[in-house]
């Protein structure tokens, strides 16, 4: 019998399994997709968007589910991969009713799957769907919690960023650099912290006026440049810190940096092709999920016993990581995308033959 389109993405990524959710009193539609838990339960934060159509919105729970189980791997997390998507406007259709109906169909995964925090929701979201599960990390500090993830992950990219440098360049200080971010919501306003306060030239773009506002008040040293013009800008390090997909084969062509390293999830449209076409223009890209993983690394620490000390040390380890696979991508002459691909699997696989013994 012939795959449903349904199955098509999901037998093609190899998830274990995919959930539909539906409420028809709070209007609520999401999907939760679970990768691969053979390293622990999977976790992975709940974006809320506004999807084109159903199918986009579960290519991207499916993409971003697999991303998830890949991070874990290669920042040496005890983690499955699962993600979930809320399909909606998040500055119109969220209410407390909403985000504790969501937090029940969580709830009845049972553990495995735990959500948190991405684009779309909040901590105050976390809080709620605290009240329906336990099940869920990124839950205020004053609830026990280790609060936004997002400092963290802004330090896990500035440290992937500086080691790509090391490896271009011979050395990693940011000083005198150009560097250009395209979003700077919760993540992208932290990278600009540091990378001003490293002396680094931040060129920044977003599509709303009030992120915008934001970043002009507290670092007035950073240029605004207009969404369009982002890509084209002759700078050192590109940092995509929006959405997934957006290095293609449209975008390619006009980049003019010799780095790119950001936080946005799937930053390549295909991650093969793209990875190739970065390599063959002698652009060093530093995978997504590698250098994102600081945020992923604070909620772990959070289901653990919080431990803020901790969590530094394993963002600040991005950087080794990242060396090793830059180092690794060249020897083997493919992309770093693939090293780091394997580098993933290779715990991955190993650990599941250790499952076989007591
Ligand atoms: P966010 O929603 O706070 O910020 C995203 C920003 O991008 C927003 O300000 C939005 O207006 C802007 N944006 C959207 N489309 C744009 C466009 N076309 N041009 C310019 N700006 C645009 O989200 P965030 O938490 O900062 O996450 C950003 C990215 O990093 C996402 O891809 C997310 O999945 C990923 N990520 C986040 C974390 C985390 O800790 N928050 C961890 C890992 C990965």
């Amino acid at each position: 019998m012939e795959n449903t389109s349904i199955f098509n993405g999901i037998v093609q990524y190899e998830h274990e399994q995919v959930m539909l959710c539906h409420d028809k009193h709070t209007g609520l539609k999401a999907i939760i997709a679970i990768h691969n838990t053979v390293l622990g339960p999977a976790l992975g934060g709940t974006r809320m968007w506004q999807y084109a159509n159903d199918a986009e919105a579960l290519e991207d729970a499916l993409r971003l589910s697999r991303g998830m189980t890949y991070k874990a791997a290669v920042a040496g997390l005890n983690l499955g991969g699962g993600k979930a998507v809320i399909i909606g406007d998040s500055r119109k259709d969220k209410s407390e009713a909403f985000m504790r109906r969501y937090g029940k169909f969580v709830n009845n995964l049972g553990g495995k799957y735990i959500t948190a925090e991405d684009v779309g929701t909040t901590t105050k979201d976390m809080e709620y769907i605290h009240m329906e599960t336990k099940h869920v990390a990124g839950i205020p500090e004053s609830m026990g919690g280790s609060g936004d993830p997002s400092p963290f992950t802004a330090y896990g990219v500035y440290m992937g960023m500086k080691a790509a440098a090391k490896h271009k360049w011979g050395s990693d200080s940011l000083n005198g650099k150009k560097v250009s971010i395209q979003g700077v919501g919760h993540v992208g306003i932290h990278i600009i912290e540091h990378l001003t306060k490293e002396g680094a030239t931040v060129y920044f773009t977003d599509i709303f006026e009030d992120k915008i506002k934001a970043v002009q008040k507290q670092f007035p040293s950073a240029i605004f440049v207009k969404p369009e013009e982002i890509y084209g800008l002759q700078v050192d390090i590109y940092a995509p810190s929006a959405l997934g997909a957006t290095i293609n084969d449209e975008t390619i062509p006009q980049l003019k940096c010799e780095i790119i390293a950001g936080c946005a999830n799937n930053q390549l449209k295909d991650e093969v092709k793209h990875a190739q076409m970065l390599k063959e223009r002698n652009i060093l890209y530093a995978p997504d999920f590698l250098v994102n993983a600081g945020g992923l690394i604070n909620v772990y620490s959070e289901l653990n016993g919080y431990n803020r000390k901790r969590v530094m040390e394993q963002c600040e380890y991005i950087y080794t990581i990242a060396m090793n696979v830059f180092e690794e991508a060249e020897s083997k002459n493919i992309t770093t995308a693939q090293a780091a691909n394997q580098l993933a699997e290779k715990r991955i696989q190993s650990i599941a033959n250790n499952k076989l013994y007591i």
